[in-house]
């Protein structure tokens, strides 16, 4: 059965957007997955803390037989295999993050993975992309619209359109 993923892409290190047009390249290749949307690029104050790089942000639609796991297992391997990402600490600097933001309307929350991305509707870079893509996308658990999420945002990180 397909599903619907929303993937967010974010890099800070080397050509920032050629990383992300290489990285959607990637989700095209992946096995039973076609991209059927790609956001604006976002250029984005880095949040958590850590001294680093601005970052660049989009989101992409990916229309998927991957299940949720073996989607981030793909993900993951893309990162380590394409990217050679190495651990940098959470919210570290990084040459790509690959995030599973949404998939379908499943709701899951495990160890190693959960579903909606626990963070996505407090951050400006993933909700601006993904309002790009799809306004009116409900998220499944919280029962808002993505419009209504980013609208409700009190932070101001700077999240610029380039
Ligand atoms: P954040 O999760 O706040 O965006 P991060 O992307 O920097 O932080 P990582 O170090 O890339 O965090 O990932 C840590 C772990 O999060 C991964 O190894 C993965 O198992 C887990 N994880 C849980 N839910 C998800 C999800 N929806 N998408 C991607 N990884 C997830
Ligand atoms: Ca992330
Ligand atoms: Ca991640």
């Amino acid at each position: 059965m397909e599903e619907c993923a929303y993937i967010g892409l974010g890099t800070n290190l080397g050509d920032r957007e050629l990383n992300l047009l290489r990285a959607v390249a990637e989700l095209g290749k992946l096995p039973g997955s076609r991209v059927t949307g790609l956001s604006p690029f976002y250029e984005t104050e880095p949040v958590g803390g850590v001294a680093q790089d601005n970052f660049y942000n989009a989101v992409a639609r990916l229309q998927t037989s991957l299940s949720p796991a073996d989607l981030l297992e793909r993900l993951k391997e893309v990162e380590v295999k394409v990217f050679r990402r190495v651990p940098s600490g959470h919210w570290g600097p990084r040459s790509m993050d690959l995030d599973i933001l949404l998939y379908g309307a499943q709701v899951l929350s495990g160890e190693r993975l959960t579903i909606p991305h626990p963070r996505l509707a407090e951050r400006r870079f993933v909700l601006q992309p993904l309002a790009d893509l799809d306004p009116s996308l409900r998220h499944p658990s919280l029962g808002k619209t993505i419009a209504e999420l980013l609208a409700s945002l009190t932070t101001d990180e700077r999240v610029v359109r380039i």
